[in-house]
């Protein structure tokens, strides 16, 4: 009935306390956040969660609960960004009906849970950008540029929770995005600067060198930190000691280990990809 111990809802000793931690951080971080400021919780971001069933590997809906968190202290002008390589679909469905947040996905076409289609406004609080596999840094740009900074100028929300999976960089198992992390980077140092509130959530991410070095960039993207060029050997020491079963984890490339930042993974920007910003900005605000 609740979805435990099957689609992807393994039983597992911390079936409990740990999404209750992300989910309790969430609402934490809202509260933190009531005056204004930014919060990294990057064990958040558990969108797929649904009201009464686990989803997804998400058994709490952690985002959902911190943007009511947000509106319970009084906002009611939020705007959500996902990310992730799959469809936000729980986030999506949770405030579907409610005028007070617009939800935005930008996610793998053909991923599961397969929902999210361009067309899918959802009674009118949703936008959804599917996008092709092959989807490289200079698209993410594009996006970031054509699409998202002016939907957060005309929005002008009160508070922007982005959920930051990185299951779309180039070595993530899971996905066929080819992102390197210096345009995720780009999208949290511009979206964060959007409203007077952010609250920037973890998600997906299955290659551990490439959520450790994507979302350590992100930390030090909203501290105004500079990303060395190499790393120093403390850091380098935290990655060569994780040890990977997968077997990309077998010889992983040594810049993995002594640099954070990946070179920009650059392309033309596909003409479907043009078209399909060029209908979602269509459906304006
Ligand atoms: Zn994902």
């Amino acid at each position: 009935r609740f979805g435990l111990g099957k689609n992807g809802n393994p039983i597992y000793p911390e079936i409990f306390r740990r999404p209750a931690t992300a989910a309790g951080s969430s609402v934490m971080a809202a509260n933190l956040i009531k005056d204004g400021g930014i919060i990294h919780h990057p064990a958040g971001g558990t969108h797929h969660g649904l009201r009464d069933r686990a989803s997804g590997f998400c058994y709490f809906n952690d985002p959902v609960l911190g943007i009511y968190a947000l509106l319970d202290s009084g906002l009611d002008r939020v705007l959500y960004v996902d990310i992730d390589a799959h469809h936000g679909d729980g986030v999506q469905i949770a405030f579907a009906e409610d005028e007070r947040v617009l939800t935005v996905s930008i996610h793998q076409e053909d991923l599961w849970p397969k929902t999210g289609a361009i067309d899918d406004i959802a009674g009118g609080m949703a936008r959804n950008l599917p996008m092709p596999g092959g989807m490289h840094d200079d698209e993410m740009r594009f996006i970031l540029f054509e699409y998202l900074i002016p939907l957060g100028l005309s929005v002008a929300p009160q508070a922007i929770v982005l959920q930051c999976g990185c299951d779309t960089l180039a070595e993530d198992p899971l996905s066929r995005q080819l992102l390197g992390n210096q345009s995720i980077w780009e999208v949290v140092g511009a979206m964060t600067r959007l409203a007077p509130r952010s609250l920037v959530l973890g998600g997906g991410g299955y290659s551990p060198y490439g959520v450790a070095r994507c979302w350590s960039g992100v930390w030090a993207t909203i501290n105004g930190i500079e990303i060395p060029d190499v790393l120093p050997i403390t850091a380098e020491n935290i990655l060569r000691v994780i040890k990977w079963a997968h077997s990309r984890g077998r010889q992983p490339a040594s810049e993995l280990f002594t640099t954070l930042a990946d070179p920009w993974r650059g392309g033309a920007i596909r003409d479907e990809v043009r078209d399909r910003v060029k209908r979602l900005r269509g459906y304006g605000v």
